[in-house]
């Protein structure tokens, strides 16, 4: 069975096409600048096809990606009907969805829905569902939700101490993001360390450009960083993170600020990039601050500083952790944050093995033998997840 997962955003398309007999990626590759002008890098192992392609829309940007899959020479199917669905990823399923679905109409209305809560993503998600639903309309469509994973969430870790009617009214709550990357990345590490996943207590750092942080007790997770928007939570490449929501009104009268430009400070502008004033990427920051740039020495400390907080609080909500999972951009590849956080965690079991932690980008259990607390590195695989997830939906 062939598996094509789509990840749309605002004006770019992710996709991977796997076998999911094999579990094997058969293509990756990525339109960017939909609606500007387009651009297409097309993968299939080592050669990498790029072309500039006229992209007005979506629609236009999906009819790319399958001539590409059937193109003659780095193409890999003969035809349309050799894709036996597709995966969406969606960034919200608010309350509704705590599973993946198959889209039909009241899907996509909820969806749609939904937008209210990821005004920057859900519409986008939507347009990709739609574009595939008009091209292949015989072709199983299928949502995995950002948040679903989260729906295990206990109350008391999603409610805000605001009056409750806003809850009930607004559905305003934490919901938490990632949680295909959480859900990947705990599962394997029960793999890895040849224990049932139902009976560990796991704490898993996606640390990329966005971040957060799940706790995964027996398998289900019991609450995560990110709120009812991914603003909320760790201090991450652009965005803040945690802050008093008292500072917002007093940055906008200083400033002078409409509502909007305050997000945008605090989505964009802020985070390790606004602290060092040097870049959001931690191979900039890291190389600033060894050459002594003290702003850049502040982010990255304070960063280490709230993982290794969350860490500490997540430990508490699950009485305990068996194992600290690093994936994503930073975590998966920038050696010192790992380092710096782990020293924060010793009073745990944490015992790191600095050799074994000199890895970018692979599996490895880098805690020294005999450490309480096992610490892993492990790629994330979201699109996977999502393969599998559809291909268990479309075979029901
Ligand atoms: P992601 O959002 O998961 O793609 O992560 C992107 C971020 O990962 C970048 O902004 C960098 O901060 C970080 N990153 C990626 N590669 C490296 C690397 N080799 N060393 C350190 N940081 C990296």
């Amino acid at each position: 069975m062939n598996i094509l997962v789509l990840n749309c955003g605002s004006s770019s398309l992710k996709y991977q096409l796997l076998n999911m007999d094999t579990e094997t990626l058969l293509v990756k590759g990525l339109c960017e600048r939909i609606g500007i002008d387009g651009f297409l890098k097309h993968e299939r192992g080592d050669q990498v096809y790029e072309a500039n392609l006229p992209m007005p829309d979506h629609e236009a940007a999906v009819k790319i990606v399958l001539d590409a899959l059937l193109d003659a020479e780095h193409g890999v199917l003969k035809s349309m009907d050799e894709i036996h669905a597709v995966g969406h990823r969606v960034v919200h399923g608010g309350e509704q969805f705590s599973d993946s679905i198959l889209i039909d109409e009241e899907v996509e209305h909820v969806i749609h829905k939904c937008g209210d809560l990821a005004p920057l993503h859900n519409p986008s998600n939507l347009v990709g569902i739609r574009a595939c639903k008009h091209i292949m309309p015989n072709v199983p469509q299928v949502a995995v939700f950002d948040t679903a994973f989260h729906s295990s969430m206990p109350k008391k870790a999603y409610l805000y101490a605001i009056p409750y009617e806003y809850y009930e009214k607004h559905k305003i709550r934490k919901y938490g993001f990632h949680g295909t990357s959480h859900k990947y990345v705990s599962m394997r590490a029960a793999e890895l360390l040849n224990k049932p996943y139902d009976e560990l207590k796991i704490i898993t750092c996606h640390l990329g450009n966005g971040a957060s942080i799940c706790a995964v007790d027996c398998g289900r997770s019991v609450d995560t960083s990110m709120g009812m928007t991914p603003l909320e939570g760790l201090i991450m490449g652009t965005r803040s993170g945690d802050i008093d929501p008292a500072v917002i009104p007093f940055i906008m009268q200083k400033g002078h600020l409409t509502v909007q430009e305050t997000i945008d400070l605090l989505n964009k502008k802020s985070g390790v990039l606004g602290v060092s004033g040097v870049s959001s990427d931690f191979r900039d920051i890291g190389a600033a601050a060894a050459e002594g740039n003290e702003q850049a020495q502040a982010a990255l400390d304070s960063y280490w500083y709230r993982v290794a907080r969350y860490i500490g609080s997540y430990t508490a909500s699950m009485n305990g952790v068996d194992a600290i999972v690093f994936t994503a951009g930073v975590g998966e590849n920038h050696i010192q944050t790992r380092e710096e956080v782990c020293k924060y965690l010793t009073y745990l079991g944490v015992d790191v093995d600095t050799a074994k932690n000199d890895v970018r980008g692979k599996e490895v259990d880098f805690s020294k033998d005999g450490a309480k607390v096992r610490t892993l590195v492990i790629p994330t695989n979201e699109e996977l997840v999502i393969a599998r997830d559809t291909k268990r939906i479309v075979s029901n």
